[in-house]
């Protein structure tokens, strides 16, 4: 299961109206408004990131990821004042409050490059892509510059997806 609140659903919203969100609801079939903060099953989760990238891009998936992670409300506002490391540090702890599957491995390490895994967690391309938006959010929100490649991919038969957030 995975923690859906209002955020993503204001991604939706803002982007492409409450038509847009009315259009994602049917195309999950989803007779109910989505509701803020609720769990919900991995497929649904994976269903609104399909409906982004089949009507509007893969692009938006990953824009998407970012602004979730750039839209937590406090934990945003506290985090304009941390380091990028402080928030990888958070990151498994974080991850598992809003996902009960699969699990995140930090590195924190290294002086140039921060390293995050994330074991079964990614199924599809659009989660992966969704993981590269949240690293990209992790480094504006944080005034940070640099880049998130995802080096490694589980659908590729590697044990995690494995990112690196290269920096400036
Ligand atoms: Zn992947």
């Amino acid at each position: 299961m995975v923690l859906l609140t209002e955020r993503e659903w204001k991604f939706i919203t803002n982007k492409w109206g409450k038509g847009g969100h009315q259009e994602c609801c049917k195309a999950l079939n989803f007779d109910e408004p989505f509701k803020d903060s609720n769990y919900f099953s991995s497929e649904i989760h994976e269903g609104i990131l399909k409906w982004i990238s089949s009507e509007k891009g893969l692009d938006y998936v990953r824009e998407g990821g970012s602004f979730v992670v750039r839209n937590l409300g406090m934990l945003a506002w506290l985090v304009r004042f941390a380091s990028v490391r402080t928030v990888l540090e958070r990151f498994p702890a974080n991850y598992s409050e809003v996902y009960s599957f699969g699990r995140v491995e930090v590195d924190n390490s290294l002086d140039d490059k921060l390293i995050f895994k994330l074991f079964d967690v990614n199924r599809i391309e659009e989660t992966c892509m969704a993981w590269k938006g949240v690293g990209e959010g992790a480094l504006l929100m944080t005034k940070t510059k640099g880049t998130v490649e995802e080096i490694a991919c589980c659908r590729l038969g590697n044990d995690c997806c494995e990112y690196h957030v290269q920096i400036e």
